[in-house]
């Protein structure tokens, strides 16, 4: 059960409708974020809401029997869009596109990539400075003062920034560099990491866990949410199967899953999801069709002399074809 409280309610009304629940043996949880107070209600016991739900100070109420809460559409029925500014959004019906280099490498990388995506429209940059390598002597990424130096480009470009945020103490200094914070595959169960970035006033992308069931992946963002950070975003990036012929196994299924499980902005990432340059357009076209909100690709001006992931990463002129296929398949689908 869930019950949003109304804004102006006072103390004496918050501690009745607490006790109303514990009446019906449901465990109360108060969840504050930026929007509003909701009180989660756990419990098995079924009643009536309606013995609750005109309550004074109560602005609405649904039973929500998913594990999950707070992401669920039985929650809220109406997509959530996360708005990251200067008319930026994920989310609202239209595709967002987010790409950029795996890693932050330099500032000639930065100033053509900040060009490049200008060029063709594109709102959203990714790149990691804090990099999750499976070696500890691959490039781990140019850190904070890679980002410092990214975002001077990338505000002057009017560009929104996603990177990855690999550890509770890298969010305080990245907090003022960063449009969506990025979880990775390898920490979708980071629940101390989770459990930050829900105090946190901004955007988060949870990428689906490497072995990560969908369940998994809505658990995580629960945490973010009930930490007090509705501005979420759910990606599917593939997941390891026992198949080898490509670097993981895009989960298409995972798509209409979670568009119909929960209300927040489902994106695709075919370049992990494949892990193949030449295979990353079918993917990134399948997972349009299959009702993705957005896609995360990674390109480069060079991907052979990439630092990280230059197998799976595609060059401009790949990325601008990309961008018109991706843009002509959002188009067709909206049409029908
Ligand atoms: C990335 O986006 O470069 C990355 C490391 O992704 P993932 O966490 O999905 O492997
Ligand atoms: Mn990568």
């Amino acid at each position: 059960m869930i019950i949003q409280l109304k804004k102006n309610i006072d103390q004496s009304q918050k501690e009745a409708i607490v006790k109303k629940v514990n009446s019906f043996k449901y465990e109360s949880n108060e969840v504050k974020t930026q929007k509003g107070t909701y009180l989660i209600g756990i419990g098995t016991k079924e009643f009536d809401i309606r013995q609750i739900g005109n309550m004074p100070g109560i602005a609405d109420i649904h039973i929500v029997s998913d594990s999950y809460k707070l992401v669920s559409k039985k929650w809220k029925v109406d997509p959530t869009v996360i708005d990251l500014g200067d008319g930026v959004t994920i989310g609202h019906g239209d595709l967002a596109i987010m790409a950029g280099p795996c890693s932050i490498e330099g500032e000639e990388q930065i100033i053509e990539t900040v060009a490049h995506l200008k060029s063709q429209g594109i709102k959203i940059m990714r790149g990691g400075v804090y990099k999750p390598r499976s070696s500890p002597y691959a490039f781990r990424g140019m850190g904070i003062d890679g980002l410092k130096l990214w975002y001077k480009h990338a505000k002057a470009a009017g560009l929104k920034i996603i990177t990855e945020v690999m550890q509770v103490s890298q969010i305080e200094p990245m907090l003022e560099y960063v449009d969506v914070f990025q979880v990775g595959a390898r920490n979708t169960q980071n629940f101390n990491l989770l459990d930050a970035l829900g105090q946190v006033d901004k955007a988060v992308m949870i990428k689906r866990g490497i072995s990560g069931t969908i369940d998994e992946l809505l658990y995580s963002a629960e945490y973010v949410f009930s930490g007090g950070n509705e501005k979420l975003i759910l990606c599917e990036r593939g997941i390891r199967t026992y198949e080898k012929a490509s670097r993981n196994t895009l989960d298409l299924n995972a798509i209409p899953i979670l568009k119909e499980k929960t209300h927040f902005p489902v994106v695709s990432d075919p370049s992990h999801g494949i892990g193949i340059r030449r295979h990353v357009e079918s993917m990134a076209l399948a997972s349009i069709m299959a009702g993705a909100d957005g896609v995360i690709y990674e390109t480069h001006a060079n991907p052979a002399k990439a630092f990280s992931d230059g197998q799976q990463t595609l060059d401009f002129k790949e990325s601008e074809q990309i961008i018109r296929k991706m843009r002509a398949t959002h188009e067709l689908l909206s049409s029908f």
